[in-house]
């Protein structure tokens, strides 16, 4: 049985009157990219800062390579590298001072041009904090996460505030970090991200794990309704409408038709795994052809919907410290 890298159990964390963690449990396996995803508030944070020993726990434990963090901090110090939402320091610091004087914390830190150019900022060594682009920064934190040379690195919130271009890059260094043999523990509320990046993660859902496997799976664990998105032109969309909405009502493979989010002449169906081949003939028969036609595909959201019976919606998803966009 190979070790766990991470074992949260039963962890619960309290501030006052608020549970922000209540009963959380997961454990992650070496050479991973473990997600925890939760809408904004959901204890994501809470629960990898008491893992990083930065919080006390109300119960449960956390151990990180078999070391109790909250009983001893310290044992996880050269394990374990933390990058937290919006570090900042003094503007006038330089990337490659930063990184050089964050090295001289650790034992056996990581050499500092590798770094830069695991995170390509070999160009930006000389530049100063305060000039960095949003990206910059954010691939700054990553190697100040991993200037410690640690076994396992805590992400959390990396592309809040990206632009998509930036966002996309910064997936792709986290799988590079990945690949060079570290751990990763990443926390989002980005579906996307999650499902791109992540081999198993844990949704959490006000302080409880809802769902948990690898983003595949979950989605494949869904029902099994399937939803056809057609469109037609101006002349077709009100016939068609006719002979879909007839086949909801006659066919036994097709449950629903709607129109799709407003959009004008696409329709919704929605039904077993086999519509597509009910909604195929009958428009064939009436010589009506879509000039569109795609299936809707599943993601997290479906899976969060799912478990939660809420939609994540964009107040959910956007967290109140979430910073401008930026370009990196
Ligand atoms: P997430 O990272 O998923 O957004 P957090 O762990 O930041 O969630 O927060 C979980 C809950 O705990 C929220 O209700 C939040 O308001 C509350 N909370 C977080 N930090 C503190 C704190 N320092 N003091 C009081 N309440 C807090």
């Amino acid at each position: 049985m190979t070790e766990h890298v991470v074992e949260v159990r039963n962890l619960r964390k309290t501030y006052g009157d608020t549970i922000a963690v209540d009963d959380v449990s997961f454990a992650v396996e070496p050479g991973e990219i473990f997600g925890i995803l939760g809408p904004n508030g959901a204890g994501k944070t809470t629960t990898v800062e008491t893992l990083a020993g930065l919080r006390h726990a109300d119960g449960g434990t956390v151990t990180v390579l078999g070391h109790d963090t909250q009983r001893d901090p310290a044992s996880v110090k050269d394990l374990l590298g933390v990058q937290l939402q919006e570090a900042t320091m003094h503007g006038k610091i330089t990337v490659g001072e930063a990184l050089r004087l964050f090295a001289g914390f650790y034992t056996r830190p990581a050499d500092p041009d590798t770094l830069l150019e695991l995170l390509d900022l070999t160009e930006h060594e000389h530049q100063q904090f305060a000039r960095l682009s949003g990206g910059q920064k954010q691939r700054l934190s990553i190697a100040l996460a991993l200037v410690g040379n640690p076994r396992v690195a805590i992400l959390d919130e990396l592309t809040t505030g990206l632009d998509p271009q930036a966002r996309r890059s910064t997936w792709d260094l986290v799988e590079r970090v990945r690949d060079s043999g570290v751990t990763i523990l990443l926390v989002t509320h980005f579906m996307d991200e999650a499902e791109r990046l992540c081999d198993r993660l844990v949704v959490i859902d006000a302080g409880r794990v809802v769902a948990r496997g690898t983003p595949g799976g979950l989605i494949a664990d869904l029902d099994d309704d399937r939803t056809v998105v057609l469109r037609f032109g101006d002349r077709t969309a009100g016939p068609a409408r006719e002979v879909l909405d007839r086949l909801a009502a006659s066919h036994p493979d097709v449950t629903r038709v709607e129109d799709h989010q407003g959009a004008a002449g696409e329709v919704a169906v929605t039904g077993s795994r086999r519509v597509l081949f009910a909604v195929v003939p009958a428009l064939a028969e009436a010589d009506l052809v879509p000039d569109d036609v795609r299936t809707v595909t599943r993601t997290l959201e479906d899976v969060f919907l799912a478990v939660t019976g809420r939609t994540f919606t964009p107040d959910d998803a956007e967290p109140a410290r979430a910073t401008e966009g930026d370009r990196s």
